[in-house]
């Protein structure tokens, strides 16, 4: 199928953003995608790490941050850490390797044991990073939660997965954890990080517990299959779910920092996820450490203006953030980008929700270069589909898969068997071939929705998605989202696309409404940017402006207007919120919803 065939298909789609590769600053490695997909193995990706002395397995914090420790590199930044107050402070790869250890000898000496759980609640601290690399280090299973969890989902999440040890601060504990102890009868032991007196059973002062450790360890051997990281799904289409990872996962987060970050050596990455999503564990911690770099932790929650003086101040190089923010920022306006000296940035990356190809090329406007939007989930631990810094960008396409990584889109069959699809452009399950070694090893006491998972050799993802002649992965929505409306099945990312490419739109959600005609009718949720005003005429107007885009089938029949959508605290509109609101149903689990709406 040509380019242009390709746009006559989708309404929304901009012309392809070509990549110069001789413009392209001149990297070492920038890497070829065909002859790479090519020569891909995973036992050849293994091998660009070291494993641990004398053979004994692959241990995710050894990678990160260990076998940097020495040498001159042992002196360079792991991690910038800038405060809200202002604060700004290096930790070495040295220092973090001896703060983990100091902390593995802590568990250690309060007698938790290899395999045990440890939960990790905090801001981005620097004692977030040291604990959850501390417990990996300790062979024990970190497990990050969002500090603005209430009580209720963090005793859920400790209960199922069995939490012996909390890390968390005095004033979290008290506003939270205490009340809920008797709830969690194996949690033995909270660190508390910071100022404050808090009393009950099992709390540790940090200063007392941790940096009064010894800060040498010695890491015992590592099976590349045991369990590390117990990560909770985002919960945006129903109850979390505890997805296990194992030591060797490392090997996908290295290369995928790699190809689809463009992480070097020389870089100042900045990761904005929550450490209490997956992102910011596999990205937000362990890729950029694997490869090297220094990683920028800013404490302060988003703040337009906030984040442009970092990516100024901090001459961020690489930076991975989520469709929202950059709504968010393009809600700001373009200016505010051009005035500022980005020149240390050349790399941008999107995940977490289809990013809007308003966006992509709002990048090109404002930064001089496209956001390179990528897939993956909790489940499968690393980026699967990227756009790459060497490959032309379609703006709304996910992009390609990940060399070692086989994507196909597939059809169900009556037996429980799936069917490949290989005609372009039509729409199916997006599913991936299993054997990558990020990809989850269970739900955590879940045996049969696990099991649910797969067909054959292919794990089913969840989500609908096109691909089309060229290998490009195109989203349509969750299979949950997914509108059938007059015999036509609409996906809500196209029309929520179109809505953005109007001038007065900042964000919008789309759902189906039960509708006795058309089985369902497609409803919009619609922020405005400033200086645009909620009435009749701009409802009139974004339908119209709907319609000519999409067509009067698949464009709203009725749009209402929000000052704010609900989102999960990953930044993801929780559409199936606003549906049960408006179809008057219980709201379900929203345990993760964070902003809501207005
Ligand atoms: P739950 O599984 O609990 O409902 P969740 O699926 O939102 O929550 P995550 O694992 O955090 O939990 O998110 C992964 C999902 O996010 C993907 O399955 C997909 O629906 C969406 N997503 C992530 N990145 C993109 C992207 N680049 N484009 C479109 N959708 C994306
Ligand atoms: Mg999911």
């Amino acid at each position: 199928m040509s380019e242009e065939a390709l746009s006559d298909s989708r309404p929304s789609v901009y012309p392809p953003i070509r990549k110069d590769r001789e413009a392209l600053r001149p990297r070492p490695n920038l890497f070829d995608y065909e002859s790479e997909c090519a020569a891909f193995s995973w036992d050849k990706a293994r091998a660009l790490l070291d494993g641990l002395p004398d053979g004994q397995g692959l241990n995710i914090a050894y990678e990160a941050v260990d076998r940097h420790a020495s040498g001159a590199k042992g002196d360079k930044a792991a991690l910038r850490w800038l405060g809200k107050a202002g604060e700004r402070r290096d930790i070495t790869y040295r220092e973090l390797s001896e703060e983990t250890s100091r902390f593995a000898n802590a568990l250690k000496c309060l007698g938790v044991e290899p395999g045990e759980r440890v939960y990790v609640m905090m801001g981005r601290l620097p004692e977030l990073y040291i604990a959850m690399l501390g417990a990996l280090k300790a062979g024990c299973v970190a497990s990050p939660l969002f500090s603005a969890f209430g009580p209720e989902p963090i005793a859920v999440r400790m209960q199922l997965g069995d939490g012996r040890v909390l890390v968390t601060t005095p004033r979290l504990y008290k506003r939270k954890v205490a009340g809920i102890r008797d709830q969690v009868p194996g949690l033995a032991h909270v660190l508390l990080v910071g100022e404050g007196e808090v009393e009950g059973d099992g709390l540790h002062r940090w200063d007392r517990t941790v940096e009064a450790a010894s800060p040498q360890f010695t890491i015992r051997p590592t099976d590349p299959e045991d369990m590390a990281l117990l990560h909770f799904t985002s919960g945006t289409t129903g109850r979390p779910k505890g997805a296990i990872h194992v030591h060797q996962a490392v090997v996908a987060h290295h290369v995928t920092g790699r190809y689809a970050l463009d992480l070097h050596e020389d870089d100042v990455f900045w990761c904005t996820a929550d450490p209490g999503w997956v992102t910011g564990t596999s990205y937000g911690i362990i890729a950029p450490l694997t490869n090297g770099v220094t990683s920028i932790v800013a404490e302060a929650e988003f703040d337009a203006e906030t984040w442009f003086d970092i990516l100024e101040q901090e001459k961020v190089s690489v930076w991975y953030t989520a469709p929202t923010a950059i709504r968010m920022m393009m809600r700001i306006g373009t200016d505010v980008a051009k005035g500022r000296d980005l020149s240390a940035l050349r790399f941008m990356a999107s995940v977490g929700e289809p990013l809007n190809p308003e966006a992509v090329v709002w990048g090109q406007e404002a930064f001089g270069m496209p956001f390179h939007d990528n897939w993956w989930q909790t489940e499968t631990g690393g980026i699967m589909i990227a756009n790459y810094a060497a490959l032309d960008i379609r703006p709304g396409s996910m992009g390609r898969p990940m060399p070692g990584i086989e994507a196909a889109i597939v059809r169900k069959l009556d037996s429980g068997d799936v069917e490949v699809i290989d005609e372009p452009m039509v729409e199916g399950e997006l599913a991936l071939r299993r054997g990558w070694p990020s990809m989850m090893r269970g739900y955590l006491h879940e045996e049969e929705r696990y099991r649910k998972s797969f067909a054959g050799d292919w794990y089913l993802t969840g989500d609908l998605a096109q691909r089309d002649s060229d290998g490009y992965f195109w989203f349509v929505g969750r299979a949950d989202d997914v509108i059938k409306s007059a015999g036509h099945l609409i996906g809500p990312f196209e029309v929520e696309s179109a809505l953005i490419e109007h001038p007065a739109v900042a964000e919008a959600a789309v759902i189906g409404k039960p509708d006795p005609t058309l089985g369902e009718m497609v409803k919009a949720f619609v922020t405005l940017r400033p200086g645009h005003e909620a009435s009749e005429a701009m409802r009139r107007e974004l339908i119209g402006h709907a319609r000519k885009k999409l067509g009067a089938a698949v464009a709203p029949k009725e749009i209402d207007f929000r000052e704010n959508l609900p989102k999960t605290r990953s930044g993801k509109i929780m559409r199936r919120l606003l549906k049960a609101r408006e179809l008057g149903l219980p709201e379900g689990d929203i345990s993760t919803l964070e902003s809501d709406e207005k």
